[in-house]
């Protein structure tokens, strides 16, 4: 086996068929199976695939340059699955991207069944090649823009291109963007839920490990009892497709988003997924249908580990940036009058050149939504206010002895119905007014004595025993005057 003698040195987020093409150039090659035989010692079909294969053998021409392992970690999208994979599917994947042959890898991890492959397309961003011109002095192929369900950059929030190959070529003549023909893979509409959606799956795809714990902490369970749609283990069917159907109508409706758009039955299913593997742009498409970004899934993490957070994959240092063109994409962004950080004016801007004032602006204002109850809770205290008045009514005019009117008696007497000295918060009205009809000790007894006196004509002093024996009264809270004033009313 021949080791190479030059290989190119890797930009960020690079692609491997970006690499090899680079190579290519290098090594000034007639045709790609030149270059794939040299590279990994086979003719390679799966160059330019998202999960390339043959890794093993370039790994070993590189000479421990790159491990295998970095090999798939820094040039594949499998990063980008791997939160979805078990350990098994994983090592599997790893297993398929080594070897020579790779068949049934795309199908064992859903990705031909999720029918996002029929969109796939050689995607880039016009100002990512001419920032990468700039400042390597070539465009390059991202890993990000080759991903299913990336259509804007989410670096510059522009939509992608497509780049159609010359003559009906593939991508075995060796391309790099911009050098054919590039068409947009979409038009603005639902960009900016395209958008969120990319950023997404950049930070997932460089994060592989945070992933993991959103799934394993229940992000997605979580957000759905927060908006209402989670409760007692159950999902509120009823009131999540419409909510779903809504949201879905805001969302792109091209490419890759097709599949999935035009129903929310996927969301049911991935929320008990039986076992098959969940596609990452489905997760991430409903992380925004339930109106997550970027930001709330950074937060989301319970304590952020200490090397860890989130690295920009760019150098965003300031020092380059003007100091008023700075200030003036601040003070837009402030003054804009939109409360979701995400739509306010320059946010992408200053995502790209200005992340961490940004990052402590958006810690410093969260964003609380105005969630309409789903009870009407005033109309309730209303109601239960008018069942208090009518059980008050009732308690006082049934006959025999009178009964105390007490919180428990009045609860009793309407049912109660709403459980609702337990949250009297909920009902003021009725609290405040439940407080005023509560019976002393005293009135209750002068309710008592007036009934008992209606039963007997007796002399005045002899009266007041029997009144109080007939009465059920032990202990007086009255005063004498009060018991013979009502004994020479009668
Ligand atoms: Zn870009």
């Amino acid at each position: 086996m021949e080791r190479l003698l030059v290989f190119p040195r890797s930009f960020p987020d690079e692609s491997l068929y970006s690499l090899a093409v680079r190579y290519h150039r290098l090594t000034a090659n007639d045709s790609y199976r030149q270059t794939s035989q040299e590279l990994f010692g086979t003719y390679s079909r799966t160059c330019g695939s998202i999960l390339p294969c043959c890794l093993h053998g370039l790994s070993k021409r590189l000479a421990g340059f790159y491990s295998l392992a970095e090999l798939i970690d820094c040039f594949t999208l499998l990063p980008l699955y791997q939160p979805f994979l078990d350990d098994a599917a994983y090592e599997g994947a790893k297993a398929a991207m080594a070897g020579n042959r790779g068949t049934g890898l795309k199908m064992s991890l859903g990705i031909t069944a999720s029918r996002f492959l029929k969109h796939a397309s050689f995607r880039y961003c016009e100002s990512c090649v001419q920032d990468d011109t700039q400042r390597y002095g070539v465009a390059y192929w991202h890993r990000i823009h080759l991903s299913p369900g990336t259509c804007v950059c989410p670096h510059h929030g522009e939509v992608l291109r497509s780049l159609t190959f010359p003559h009906s070529s593939d991508w075995r003549c060796m391309l790099l963007p911009g050098e054919s023909v590039g068409t947009p893979v979409m038009d603005s509409y639902g960009a900016t839920a395209a958008g969120t959606v990319a950023e997404m799956q950049l930070w997932g795809l460089e994060h592989p490990s945070s992933v993991g714990e959103l799934l394993n902490g229940g992000l997605l369970k979580h957000r759905m009892a927060e908006l209402g749609f989670f409760k007692s283990g159950r999902i509120r069917e009823k009131i999540f497709r419409p909510f779903l159907m809504e949201r879905l109508k805001h969302g792109p409706s091209t490419n890759e988003f097709q599949e999935i758009t035009y129903s929310c039955d996927w969301v049911l299913r991935m929320l008990h997924p039986r076992g098959s593997i969940v596609q990452p742009l489905k997760f991430y498409l409903l992380c925004w249908l339930l109106e997550l970004g970027l930001c709330e899934l950074q937060s989301f993490r319970p304590l952020a580990k200490a090397g860890n957070e989130y690295v920009p994959r760019r150098n965003n240092t300031n020092k380059t940036l003007d100091d008023a063109e700075l200030e003036s994409h601040r003070s837009a962004f402030l003054s804009c009058s939109n409360s979701k950080c995400h739509d306010k004016l320059g946010y992408q801007w200053l995502y790209r050149h200005d992340r961490e004032w940004l990052n402590e602006y958006v810690t410093s204002h969260p964003f609380l939504r105005a969630r309409e109850s789903l009870i009407d809770w005033e109309a309730r205290d209303t109601a239960l206010a008018r069942d208090l008045l009518i059980a008050n009514e009732q308690i006082m005019s049934m006959s025999g002895k009178p009964k105390k009117i007490t919180r428990s008696s009045l609860v009793r007497q309407i049912g109660q119905t709403h459980d609702f000295l337990r949250r009297p918060y909920k009902f003021p009205k009725s609290i405040l007014l439940m407080n005023g009809l509560l019976e002393s000790d005293h009135d209750h007894q002068i309710r008592k004595v007036r009934w008992a006196v209606k039963h007997f004509l007796l002399s005045e002093r002899c009266a007041t025993s029997v009144v109080f024996r007939h009465a059920g009264i032990r202990k007086s809270h009255m005063t004498e005057a009060e018991i013979l004033n009502i004994l020479s009313t009668v």
